[in-house]
């Protein structure tokens, strides 16, 4: 077990299963069947949330989106390699009107599609074409659990098209992408590991092929600074990678974001873009994933924060809380100007409990606006804090442009005092 496989804060082992469901934020059922969990208004919320904050960063480090089907006829995945090397992953085909059609197994080969339909110019080069997309794997029904071993997965994925001059610095960006994505929600890794081919049939034969991608890769990791280990076997069929491992409530590692280095599918596909000297040249595909699927990053994320997401993150955000009835339409008020901002607020009004009772309950919400007689004629709330803290009555327009600021920068701090 590895040293950081301990959970933060001290707190017992989080495990996601068991509190997505005591927290509403996914379930499974056998009608639909195993490894296909479905997500509640919470968890659609948290899931919705992290999707665009993906989107947003990748727009701004110049991806642009596209979408793809989730199927694709066999000899897509003939040409791209996975029949040949990951059909024991893969659903079984479909016939439909004398076609093979397939769940796809990846969104790499789609994606190569895309790019040769249209002619491209070196100067379009590095193209950077992103999509959150479906995709499916044939676990086996024994290992399938939660949202880490699932069939049906939503990818945050996306392939770089460039010039062999590029990669490294494609690579590095996308490194640094990680980085960012990490700090702002809570993540520490555990390792980065340089994944290598190991032996047997299920990768690619082209030494050379291999021996360039490992080079380069190596050297993006040398010069990044970050610590990392080799572990052979753990390549993806088609290349090396740079797989970026995280560590669960128990103890297990898994890989939650990765770049990786293909030369194989811009051969398989016959991709070029036209050079300075106008002639045919062959492209180099850059895989990588920030947060890797979705359903992996949202259950790494529950057992991380043991269902306390950074405010950014948080299915509700804010929590209103009138002391009596009379303060009632003080707390539609500012949930509704909540909500008008963006922010994801409820009410839990004295129907529910004791004000120490709905403190209790919301304890997982990072604000709670408790309001009183006295912060009710001034417009005012008293905040408590997820962490305990609790601040003086202020103005309900300074409390909201404070959290709207940290949320809008995805700070993990709840409160920023030298700023308030
Ligand atoms: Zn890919």
């Amino acid at each position: 077990m590895r040293s950081l496989a301990r959970c933060p804060r001290g707190d017992a082992m989080h495990d996601h299963r068991k509190l997505g469901r005591e927290l509403d934020l996914f379930d499974t059922n056998p009608l639909i069947g195993a490894g296909l969990p479905y997500w509640l208004p919470d968890g659609a919320a948290v899931r919705h949330t992290l999707e665009e904050y993906i989107r947003t960063a990748e727009r701004r480090a110049g991806y642009r989106h596209v979408y793809s089907p989730v199927l694709g006829k066999r000899e897509l995945y003939e040409i791209s390699g996975h029949w040949s090397h990951y059909s024991d992953d893969m659903f079984p085909p479909m016939d439909v009107g004398g076609e093979q059609v397939v769940l796809r197994p990846s969104l790499c080969p789609h994606h190569a599609v895309i790019y040769r339909s249209r002619s491209h110019s070196y100067r379009e080069l590095p193209l950077r074409m992103a999509e959150l997309g479906g995709m499916y794997r044939s676990e086996l029904s024994g290992v399938l659990g939660g949202l880490t071993r699932v069939r049906a997965i939503q990818l945050n994925d996306a392939h770089i098209f460039c010039t062999l001059e590029q990669v490294a610095e494609e690579a590095q960006a996308a490194l640094e992408m990680i980085r960012q994505a990490y700090q702002a929600l809570g993540i520490t890794p555990t390792r980065y590991r340089l994944s290598l081919p190991g032996p047997g049939g299920k990768y690619v034969s082209a030494p050379e092929m291999w021996q360039r991608s490992t080079a380069l890769l190596t050297d993006v990791l040398d010069r990044s600074g970050l610590p990392y280990e080799a572990a052979e076997g753990e390549a993806a069929f088609y290349g090396p990678k740079i797989d970026v491992q995280v560590t669960d409530g128990a103890g297990r590692e898994s890989t939650l974001s990765t770049v990786q280095v293909d030369f194989h599918q811009p051969e398989q596909f016959n991709l070029h873009y036209i050079g300075a000297d106008g002639a045919k040249h062959r492209p180099v595909m850059v895989h990588r994933s920030i947060i890797g699927s979705v359903e992996r990053a949202v259950a790494h994320l529950i057992e991380q924060h043991g269902g306390a997401f950074p405010a950014w993150l948080a299915p509700t955000q804010l929590v209103v809380l009138p002391i009596s009835e009379a303060e009632m339409s003080n707390a539609i008020g500012l949930a509704r100007r909540c909500t008008d901002l963006g922010l994801r607020a409820e009410i839990a009004g004295p129907e529910r409990g004791t004000l120490g009772a709905r403190i209790r309950e919301g304890r997982l919400v990072p604000y709670q606006a408790v309001i009183g007689a006295k912060e009710a004629a001034n417009d005012h709330v008293a905040l408590r804090l997820r962490d305990g803290r609790r601040l003086d009555p202020q103005a309900v327009g300074d409390v909201l442009t404070h959290i709207g600021a940290l949320i809008n920068a995805h700070s993990t701090d709840l409160w920023d005092s030298s700023t308030s």
